[in-house]
């Protein structure tokens, strides 16, 4: 028989009960590897040096070219998942395989998982590949989030395979073979809302695994809880509360994730699986850079704060079924999230904007400004700072009238009564313009991954440049300091890009 733990089994795609996860080991690239970014950071993070990264070893070990070392057992997770609201039953790591575990300077075991290293028993029609565009993305953005504040898993490196690999989707207008690569992904932990939803809805015998996930969740990621009478309760109540968190601050930085599906949610709140994600440009409260969403627009912008609280009681259905927590007390814990939600969004966007407290006009008044003047996002929350109380009426300081690329009389006339209205607050809060400018430029980044910025390095990369993404990666990495030389970074897309971005698509 296949048992799902046997070292043996080979990787035969297949439906995988009573496990949450298969051995799978790496399939060799026929290419000689070649790092082309990585992050020393994550390096020392994980106690590797990061002069190490720069040796061949490294490269064939995070390519899972280098053969596995006695005692090292790979292995690739199994997880369920609702994919744009249908439950997709068994879905599993068909492209990501997961080294083991590291355990860094701060005593915290990382998992080091490589995404791209080849087929698994969840790989189904796909290949297990990943391409250099999406492994850029990926590399680029999670570094990038983690630079901006944002709970992110990271990624230690990037490496080209050197290997072709089949894409049959829309990129450069063609099915196509692209240069592959292989991301190292790293976090204390890849369990996702659908990891819970696997065994809950398959049911009968699985139903147990529940309980057993909850309690090792609980053991290994959320040991404060361990002692307590209610732990499972709790742990669904501190999800929540992560999860109500991140989406808040995904929304105010501008961040669509654009595959919100439960597979794609983190137990620890962390935004997980960078694909077609796009930053908002061109304000669209509409935007969704996900091709296969636009009939829907499930994970715009405007819906993902709707989508973090479907996804959280899809999570509480599953510890229901699974026994763990009583329906009412689940209802209460997912009910928690709108007030979280909008607590942590509102405190942040008052931040963005300087003030103590929240005015709910003021925002939509200057949200609806951005929509109608197709305002670049990041640019137009970092000249808030220029404003100042003491500005004369009616007047748009001369940075934010840059950031808006210029105004016609009409629109200099409603931006300049919006203006009052804002310095009216700031005037009434009595702080000095210094101390608010401060605070509000740690908030208000200068640099975001732009969509355009990264099909530019992606070429690059594509054709063995390995300059651009670092280049770029060092900018994001001091995203709230204005640096000399990387104003190409800051460039808005063309105002007929609405949406700010050439449309992706998951296929990658
Ligand atoms: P995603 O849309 O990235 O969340 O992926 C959904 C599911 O498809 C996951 O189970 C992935 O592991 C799987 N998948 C995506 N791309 C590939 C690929 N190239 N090969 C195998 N499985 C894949
Ligand atoms: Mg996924
Ligand atoms: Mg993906």
């Amino acid at each position: 028989a296949e048992l799902p733990g046997d070292p043996n089994t080979k990787n035969r795609r297949r439906q995988v009960e009573g496990a949450f996860y298969s051995y799978a080991s790496p399939t060799p690239t026929n290419t000689e590897p070649c790092t082309v970014a990585y992050s020393p950071e994550v390096a020392q993070m994980i106690g590797l040096d990061p002069e190490e990264c720069q040796r061949p070893e490294f490269a064939a070990v995070f390519s899972g070219n280098a053969p596995v070392p006695q005692g090292v057992r790979p292995y690739a997770q199994n997880y369920g998942g609702h994919q744009f609201g249908m439950w997709a039953g068994q879905l599993g790591d068909g492209r990501a395989i997961s080294l083991g575990q590291a355990v860094g300077p701060d005593g915290t075991p990382y998992e080091l998982q490589l995404k791209g290293a080849g087929e698994t028993p969840y790989s189904r029609m796909a290949d297990g590949r990943a391409v250099m565009r999406s492994s850029v993305r990926e590399f680029i953005a999670s570094e990038a989030m983690f630079y901006l504040g944002i709970p992110t898993t990271r990624a230690l490196s990037l490496v080209g395979t050197g290997d072709k690999v089949l894409r049959d989707m829309f990129y450069n207008g063609n099915a196509a073979y692209e240069p592959g690569a292989v991301v190292c992904r790293v976090s204390p932990s890849f369990v996702r809302f659908g990891t819970f939803q696997l065994p809950a809805l398959r049911g009968g015998d699985q139903l147990p695994l529940v309980r057993q996930l909850a309690d090792y969740v609980i053991r290994h990621l959320y040991s404060h809880l361990e002692d307590k009478a209610d732990k499972h309760a709790e742990v669904l109540r501190e999800i929540v509360r992560r999860t109500a968190s991140l989406v808040a601050q995904w929304q105010a930085v501008g961040f669509v994730h654009g595959v919100g599906n439960t597979d794609n949610f983190s137990i620890l709140g962390e935004t997980i699986d960078y694909g077609p994600y796009g930053f908002l440009e061109r304000f669209d409260p509409d935007f969704t850079p996900n091709t296969t969403d636009l009939s829907g627009r499930r994970y715009s912008y405007r819906n993902q704060t709707m989508i973090g609280h479907w996804n959280i009681a899809q999570l509480a259905n599953a510890f229901i079924a699974g026994g763990i927590v009583d329906q009412p007390t689940a209802q209460e814990i997912v009910d928690s999230y709108a007030d979280i939600m909008t607590e942590q969004y509102t405190t942040r966007m008052a931040r963005k904007l300087g003030l103590k407290e929240y005015r709910k006009e003021l925002a939509v008044g200057l949200i609806t400004l951005m929509y109608e003047e197709k305002a670049d996002f990041t640019n137009t929350f970092r000249a808030m700072s220029s404003v100042s109380a003491s500005d004369e009426p009616g007047t748009v300081p001369e940075k934010l009238e840059q950031a808006l690329e210029g105004l016609t009389v009409d629109r200099y006339k409603a931006w300049g009564k919006w203006l009052d209205e804002y310095r009216s607050h700031l005037k009434a809060e009595g702080r000095s313009d210094e101390e608010r400018r401060r605070e509000q430029d740690a908030v208000n980044p200068c640099y975001v991954p732009r969509n355009q910025v990264m099909q530019e390095v992606i070429k690059d990369a594509e054709a063995g440049n390995d300059e651009g993404v670092n280049d770029l990666m060092r900018v994001l990495q001091r995203p709230f300091e204005e640096q000399p030389g990387a104003e190409k970074y800051k460039v808005a897309a063309p105002k007929e890009i609405r949406m700010g971005v050439e449309l992706l698509s998951c296929s990658s």
